[in-house]
């Protein structure tokens, strides 16, 4: 396996990480609030890519459990030896899913959000066989239809979503979307709750740090915060 390279170390600020969540959390209450939704049916997924393991002990120290990272090899690098001090904490992979990766992220995650195509379906499901371990898993629908992103077409998510469950034997239990940048998220997080909704799923991934209180709004059950949480990125990811 080669090494994922190390992220510029820079010692991250653990007080500024922890009133960062505090006031993220306030946020979501009044997001919540405003659409008459109960704060703990939202879940906030701090998402660590690129940031070292010192920024994700900060956030554990703060009282964070759900964290999300984008590649296997670096999760697989950063978390495991941070799992056996806390075993609570729970890797959330929500980017792209290379099918070679598939048996890597079913042994490191415990939730795959990026579930998108029929090959690598079948991939985590033969991974799951195999590893005796089964992340949940969530079915990413690219809303915006843009060519750059993963995510299975609007009009063909209910036939995979079908297809995971009764050729595969996968327990899908949510979607997931990132919508297009510089637009309006709420077109697109709506479709996604009604995606949900006539399909029985009850976990809804969507609403980033830009974006996350109108998620909320939106009925998101999970946000998927990195940058209003740890700082700004080194590079886009
Ligand atoms: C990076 C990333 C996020 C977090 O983005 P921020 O804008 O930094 O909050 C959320 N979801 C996915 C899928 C990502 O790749």
């Amino acid at each position: 396996m080669t090494e994922f390279p190390a992220p510029a170390e820079h010692a991250p600020d653990a007080s500024a990480i922890a009133a960062n969540l505090a006031r993220i959390k306030a946020r979501i209450a009044v997001a919540c609030d405003r659409a008459g939704r109960d704060p703990a049916a939202v879940a906030l997924v701090a998402v660590s890519k690129t940031h070292p393991a010192a920024a994700v002990e900060a956030a554990l120290a703060a009282g964070q459990v759900n964290f999300g990272e984008n590649r296997v090899q670096e999760a697989a690098g950063k978390f495991p030896p941070l799992r056996a001090a806390h075993p609570a904490m729970r890797l959330h992979l929500i980017g792209g899913l290379q099918t070679n990766k598939a048996r890597d992220a079913v042994r490191v995650a415990d939730v795959i959000e990026s579930l998108d195509r029929p090959r690598l379906a079948e991939a985590i499901a033969d991974a799951i066989r195999r590893e005796g371990r089964a992340p949940a898993l969530l079915v990413q629908v690219n809303t915006g239809a843009e060519p750059q992103k993963s995510g299975v077409a609007r009009d063909e998510a209910s036939a995979f979503l079908r297809a995971c469950r009764e050729a595969h034997g996968l327990a899908v239990t949510g979607a997931m979307c990132i919508p297009p940048e510089g637009e309006d998220p709420a077109p697109h997080f709506r479709w996604l709750a009604a995606f949900a909704a006539d399909e029985g799923l009850p976990v809804l991934s969507m609403g980033m740090s830009g974006d996350f209180e109108a998620a909320v709004e939106c009925g998101a059950t999970e946000v998927r915060v990195g940058s209003a949480l740890f700082g700004a990125r080194p590079s886009p990811v």
